[in-house]
């Protein structure tokens, strides 16, 4: 009674009547049987979609946007030859990743950190230059806690009983550990972080720079040869472009109970609904109630994802900076804690492969629009160019992304109450899988688990 209380109230929130479920309702070709239903064609989606093409599955991706790749992106212009990755940059030198590109056709070269450009230092808020910075590296104590502390590295295996100290403020608990000055900094500066570090827990900061991460920086990273990472994606799409619902999303769930209900979806496409019938649904973008609201989540699904939250953060690529290649540009701050940058701001302006182009990366507590960003980073070019006695030209933006919601995560009282247990136990649950980035950060580890639970889903397509 319950469960066809919540299939109607799913359907009354996108307006979609109940027997709009029904096959009947549809001509023969809006009505898509698979066995299995992504929804989201980023790394975990198109992960998860080859790996079961290679595997004889039948699948439907629905993507929202116009590509797969979500975090990857790569700015291409045809006219000058121009590449330059502005999401994703590299991945750790593994067999899971080589195996995936040289499957997508996509030729591999070893990342160098000055793939990102000699940085130079000065605080963009205060507008000084600052020569003599210098970026501390992590150290041994670092280490320690993650090898003593395994789970770390993927949240799937934390204990319920979350270690209290791992629940600190960074700052807090690497006063507490009496970390190392420079490990304690270093700790703050992974790339590509999202919201204010100082903010931020022990069991994230250690959960972003894991391992892998660790074993990137130590030298033991690839990146596409090409500087195009989205050339993987650009080809998966290539190939599954039969099976892939571009420019769309789900309007309506109906998810039985038992394996054999399976679910029903209605997807609103550019040539119009569709209704997809599959095995199982795979959730491969973040599940935050503004995306899942239209699944028809019953209440054990809604307590455990409306807990969950996102950070943002914004890339873009600009040429006509007068800037320096090969330099990046970066922001810290001269007299803040651990020379935290000051939030709002631009992170760094990075001199790309591609002459005269740079990418840059833009973090904010609050969201901010394309307009408020470009124009603080042309304000920050603009000073640079002051700065540098360079010449005043005029910044020319040419792509922009929006990585909101970034580094999902539910409140620390509520990891303190176990939610990453109660989420993993929704794992399957109503024909559900979740394979986005919520027990790790980086799409390397995103292929990793996702490879590693594909079984499990196959396996429940079966029965
Ligand atoms: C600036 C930046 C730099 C990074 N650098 C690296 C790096 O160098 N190496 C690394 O390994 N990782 C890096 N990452 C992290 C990496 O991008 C993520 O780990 C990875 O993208 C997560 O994969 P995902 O599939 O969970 O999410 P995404 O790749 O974001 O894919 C989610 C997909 O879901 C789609 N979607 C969203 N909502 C809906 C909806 N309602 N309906 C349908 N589709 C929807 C999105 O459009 C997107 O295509 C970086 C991230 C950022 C932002």
């Amino acid at each position: 009674m319950l469960t066809a209380f919540l299939f109607v109230a799913g359907a009354l929130v996108a307006c979609v009547r109940p027997q709009q479920f029904d096959p009947s309702a549809y001509a023969a070709e809006d009505v898509i049987e698979r066995d299995f239903a992504i929804i989201g064609g980023g790394a975990a989606g198109t992960y998860a979609a080859i790996s079961l093409a290679d595997q004889n599955k039948t699948f439907t991706v629905v993507e929202m946007t116009g590509r797969l790749g979500g975090h990857t992106r790569t700015f291409r212009d045809e006219a000058t030859g121009a590449s330059i990755d502005i999401g994703v940059q590299l991945h750790e030198n593994i067999p899971i990743v080589r195996d995936f590109f040289k499957r997508l056709n996509s030729p591999l070269a070893a990342f160098k950190p000055t793939d990102f450009g000699n940085p130079k230092y000065y605080d963009f808020t205060k507008k000084v230059a600052l020569p003599n910075h210098t970026r501390p590296t992590i150290e041994s104590d670092y280490v320690a806690v993650l090898n003593k502390y395994p789970f770390l590295d993927d949240l799937n295996n934390l204990p319920d009983n979350v270690p209290e100290e791992l629940l600190l403020t960074w700052p807090d608990f690497a006063e507490k550990q009496n970390l190392s000055a420079a490990s304690t900094e270093a700790g703050l500066l992974w790339p590509a972080t999202p919201g204010n570090p100082l903010d931020t827990t022990a069991l994230a900061i250690f959960n972003d720079g894991n391992h892998i991460e660790l074993a990137e920086y130590a030298g033991a990273a690839v990146r596409s040869a090409a500087h195009y990472n989205s050339q993987i994606y650009d080809n998966a799409l290539a190939e599954l472009k039969e099976h892939v619902l571009l420019k769309s999303s789900i309007i309506a769930a109906q998810r039985g109970s038992s394996r054999k209900d399976g679910v029903r979806l209605i997807a609103e496409t550019p040539s119009g609904r569709k209704l997809i019938k599959a095995k199982q649904l795979i959730i491969a973008m973040p599940p935050v109630l503004d995306n899942v609201k239209y699944f028809a989540l019953d209440q054990q699904e809604h307590s455990i994802l409306s807990k969950l939250s996102g950070k943002h953060y914004y890339a873009g690529v600009v040429n006509n900076t007068g800037l320096e290649a090969g330099v990046a540009y970066t922001n810290v701050g001269q007299n803040t804690p651990y020379h935290v940058a000051s939030l709002p701001g631009v992170v760094e302006i990075a001199g790309s492969a591609s002459p005269g182009y740079f990418f840059y990366w833009y973090n904010s507590v609050d969201p901010q629009t394309q307009a408020e960003i470009e124009e603080a980073t042309r304000c920050t070019i603009k000073w640079l160019q002051s700065e540098s006695g360079t010449e005043a030209v005029e910044p020319t933006f040419q792509d922009f992304a929006d990585y909101s919601p970034f580094h999902l995560s539910p409140s620390t009282s509520d990891v303190a109450d176990g939610w990453y247990g109660k989420m993993k136990g929704l794992q399957g649950h109503r024909n559900t899988w979740y394979i986005s980035s919520l027990f790790v950060v980086g799409s390397t580890q995103v292929w990793n688990n996702t490879r590693n639970i594909l079984p499990e889903i196959i396996d429940a397509a079966r029965s």
